[in-house]
């Protein structure tokens, strides 16, 4: 059972709605994420590469948008906004302030950041949970998309914030077999999509 995808626009209003002065901004052109983009080359000596060409990142109520997200499909626009709108959820959970240290301070020391794993790990369930709905459950359940997350944690991407694949499958398992149960109940566990949030 899957349900159609939302129209990126209209998800992104519905942000706007739960969360004022959210915004989009291309990084190419902007001037703090060039400064990230040379901090994060250093710090992985040159490991994490694409900051400027692939990643999204949520600072403050600001969506920096790498140059693949004028490509990226609608659904596949909208999948991406459901797990950054987990970041700015957090956010509100935890402060400006505080998820700023949950997250930057736990690049040091780089390969340890547990906090930082654990925040990219509830918006990867929203991603796998975007992509079970959008869909089906068969292509959230993908082999190639869990080795791919799976690396996003232990390479050099996050700058190797979580360096254990066996402890990242086991959660990649267990939000999957959530997942599996929360479609078959209809009962969800996480954050629900921003229209119902208003
Ligand atoms: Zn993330």
């Amino acid at each position: 059972m899957t349900r159609p995808c939302p129209d990126p626009d209209d998800f992104i209003a519905d942000l706007r709605r739960e969360f004022p002065g959210f915004r989009i901004v291309p990084k190419r052109g902007d001037h703090l994420s060039r400064l990230i983009d040379v901090v994060l080359r250093a710090l992985t000596l040159g490991g994490q590469r694409h900051y400027m060409t692939r990643y999204h990142t949520v600072i403050g109520n600001t969506l920096y948008v790498p140059d693949s997200w004028a490509g990226m499909s609608a659904c596949d626009k909208v999948i991406l906004l459901r797990h950054e709108r987990i970041h700015l959820i957090q956010r509100r959970r935890l402060t400006f302030v505080g998820m700023a240290a949950w997250y930057l301070l736990a690049w040091f020391p780089i390969g340890l950041a547990y906090g930082r794993a654990r925040l990219e790990w509830e918006a990867y369930t929203e991603t796998l949970r975007a992509i079970a709905e959008y869909r089906g459950l068969p292509a959230a359940r993908d082999l190639q998309l869990r080795a791919q997350i799976i690396r996003r944690f232990t390479g050099p991407d996050y700058a190797w914030m979580w360096p254990f694949p066996a402890s990242v499958g086991r959660w990649y398992d267990a939000a999957l077999a959530d997942l599996a149960q929360e479609i078959t109940t209809g009962r969800s566990r996480l954050p629900a999509p921003a229209r119902s949030n208003q």
